[in-house]
């Protein structure tokens, strides 16, 4: 365990299961203040719970509603050194053809909104202090067309695409924004398959191609890495932590 994380805030949504608890776990066993926000608040009582003797601050709320970004903002203070972009919902595998506009506004509001009215709410801090650290979580259906369904997929592609964006205004201001593309990870997402065409077309892949089954604490040693200053050079990456998933 190394202190890579001490004097520094950081926050971190969907801190309350999977990647995002994992993620929280490691910054604040190495150092550092975690602003740790979810929203349902029984899983930050027990982050909270688990991480008892470490500085961690809990903000429960929907990170595609503006004003739990207010309240994050808030708890996390004059300072923020990081922002790890965790929280992310999927959608039941539907196809262009069949996705319904309820599912693309929230799946586009929680996986893609959320994340930009964050990063835009730290970037002033960042700016300030001339340096900052910002972490998105894509997905392998950040890479292709065959993970998810359209709009989860479209969200992923749009959260990579606004990972480079940020690297690229704000790199030069000493922002580093990169994105981890996650292969399969043991958690708590939903992932039903509401599509009988997608499960017909996706089924056979994943035959084929089996995806190798991570632990969040798997990504959250390359989203923990991104954010810490052993990345320097990096900036505007998007890395699969997949196994290897995505080359075959
Ligand atoms: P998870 O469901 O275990 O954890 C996500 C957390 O985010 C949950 O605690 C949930 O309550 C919270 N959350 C959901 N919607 C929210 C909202 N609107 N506001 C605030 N918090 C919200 O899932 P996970 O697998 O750890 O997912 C984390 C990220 O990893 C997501 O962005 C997901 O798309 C991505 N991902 C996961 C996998 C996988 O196989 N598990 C693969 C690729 C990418």
């Amino acid at each position: 365990i190394t202190d890579r994380f001490a004097g520094k805030t950081i926050i971190v949504t969907g801190a309350g299961s999977g990647i995002g608890r994992a993620t929280a776990v490691r910054i604040a066993r190495e150092g550092g203040r975690v602003i740790a926000t979810d929203v349902v608040g029984d899983r930050l009582d027990d982050v909270r719970a688990e991480l008892a003797d470490f500085p961690v601050d809990t903000v429960v709320g929907d990170v595609s509603e503006a004003e739990t970004i207010e309240r994050i903002m808030l708890a996390a203070g004059e300072r923020v050194d990081g922002l790890a972009n965790v929280a992310g919902i999927m959608d039941a595998f539907l196809p262009p053809s069949e996705v319904d506009d309820a599912t693309w506004e929230r799946v586009l509001s929680v996986n893609l909104t959320g994340p930009m009215r964050l990063t835009r709410a730290v970037l002033p801090l960042m700016i300030a202090a001339g340096s900052g650290a910002i972490v998105n979580v894509a997905s392998e259906a950040a890479l292709r067309g065959s993970a998810s369904g359209a709009a989860y997929t479209s969200s992923k592609h749009a959260i990579a695409g606004f990972t480079k964006s940020v690297a690229f205004f704000h790199g030069p201001q000493g922002i580093r924004a990169n994105a981890v593309a996650p292969g399969a990870v043991a958690t708590n997402i939903e992932a039903p398959m509401r599509s009988d065409y997608a499960a017909g077309r996706i089924g056979p892949i994943l035959q084929v191609v089996v995806p190798p089954v991570a632990q969040p604490e798997q990504p959250a040693a390359a989203i923990t890495w991104l954010l810490s200053d052993d990345s320097a050079n990096v900036n505007g990456a998007l890395l699969p932590s997949d196994g290897g998933w995505s080359v075959i």
